[in-house]
């Protein structure tokens, strides 16, 4: 079953035809600049040259039918017509307490979507574009919405409620919802498979650290907590956005700094985190070659995020009352060497036994154990793989249509 995965942003459309009966990408690429000036398709047939085709696209539509066109190209396409996509799996990001799994998209599911953009104003208009074009383009395929807040909707209600008025929540929709869902959800069944035990009994902790980062914790492959929440700017500081904080700063900066609404906002999400405290860089290797060059705030933005972290991972042993397997995953967590072993250094009281050595030499790009073998704590190098998730999810919710 060949299924196309997309995950639309305001101005890119990123997508990867996948077979999911063997596990291969068949193509995939990525749509830049999408109603600006030279909008540019990128397309990568797998086992065929790849190239770059710079077209204007003034909308989603356009973007998908290049890529269509691309697929299908007599002599660099990869499929003889449309009609072998079976599906279309989409990627929303909030799916808010409506959505906890999956789910065909119908005209309805469409509208319940658009009606949480309060929620998620700059990502679900972006994926409704998405989903907009497709069904204008292949009426007659099936689509399916895969939600970055479905693996969160387990967490239980004394762990997604703030200490605010009852009726925020019940009234407001203020809670935590969490992110990142389909990764964590991804590296928490390949870390399954690593634990000798029934997968009910099991407690993962998994660290999705990236430019965005979250940590989860998992029991029995349950989600039951996680770093982000009600938007993504909670948790871990990132790559531009601040994480935790006492939330009387807001009103604190607002007045010192005459910002306004957007102005804060733009102030924690686009200033702040790595970038913010270092002045150099939202981006790991630029820090990490900083701190090497003697930079002070660089390396207190990589000691912050490693403290920060490994604090998370303290937290989440204690609500899963213990810890069977430690995951990495994302940018940072499957490339980033210095940092893993920042955040495992001392973690003995938890049973861990860090393979220091091996973690510094293992390969990237594919799923290293970097604990030892007495280890009672298993700690896993789990390279992503979000769209090979929504590439499953759509099928098998296609399948048990037919
Ligand atoms: P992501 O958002 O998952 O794409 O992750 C992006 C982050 O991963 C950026 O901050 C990169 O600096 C970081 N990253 C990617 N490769 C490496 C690497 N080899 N060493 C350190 N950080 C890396």
């Amino acid at each position: 079953m060949k299924i196309l995965v997309i995950n639309a942003g305001s101005s890119s459309l990123k997508y990867q035809l996948i077979d999911v009966d063997n596990g291969n990408v068949i193509a995939k690429g990525l749509c830049e600049r999408i109603g600006i000036e030279n909008s540019k398709l990128t397309y990568k047939p797998t086992g065929k040259e790849p190239y770059e085709l710079v077209s204007n696209m003034k909308d989603h539509t356009e973007a998908i039918k290049l890529v269509l066109d691309a697929l299908v190209d007599p002599e660099r396409g990869v499929i003889s017509s449309m009609s072998e996509i079976d599906a279309v799996g989409h990627r929303v990001v909030h799916g808010g307490e409506r959505f906890a799994k999956s789910v065909l998209l119908t005209d309805e599911v469409i509208k319940e979507i658009e009606d949480l953009s309060e929620l998620a104003p700059l990502h679900n208009p972006a994926n409704i574009m998405g989903i907009n074009a497709c069904k204008a383009i292949m009426p007659d395929t099936p689509m399916v919405a895969v939600f970055d807040t479905a693996f969160h909707q387990t967490m239980p209600e004394h762990a997604f409620i703030y200490g605010l008025p009852y009726e925020a929540y019940t009234e407001l929709k203020v809670r935590r919802y969490g992110f990142h869902g389909t990764s964590h959800a991804y590296v928490t069944g390949r870390a399954l498979t690593y634990l000798d035990k029934p997968a009910s009994d099991t407690k993962i902790i998994t660290c999705h650290l990236g430019n965005g980062s979250s940590v989860s914790a998992v029991k029995g492959g349950k989600c039951i907590d996680t770093s982000m929440g009600f938007t993504p700017l909670e948790g871990l500081p990132m790559g531009t956005r601040c994480g935790d904080m006492d939330p009387a700063i807001v009103a604190y900066l607002m007045k010192k700094l005459d910002l306004d609404r957007a102005g804060i906002d733009t102030y924690m999400n686009k200033k702040s985190g790595m970038l913010g405290i270092s002045g150099v860089s939202s981006d790991f290797r630029d820090l990490g070659e900083a701190a090497k060059q003697g930079n002070k705030r660089a390396q207190l933005a990589l000691d912050t995020f490693a403290y920060k972290v490994k604090k998370y991972i303290g937290e989440y042993a204690a609500a899963l009352n213990g810890v069977d397997a430690i995951v990495f995953t994302a940018g940072v967590g499957e490339n980033d060497r210095a940092m893993r072993a920042a955040i495992m250094k001392d973690m003995e009281y938890l049973g861990v036994a860090f393979d220091e050595e091996y973690n510094m030499s293992c390969p990237r790009g594919s799923e290293q154990v970097i604990s030892k073998p007495e280890s009672r704590v298993k700690v896993i190098v789990i390279p992503t793989d979000e769209e090979m998730m929504i590439a499953r999810d759509t099928a098998n919710i296609v399948r048990s249509y037919n």
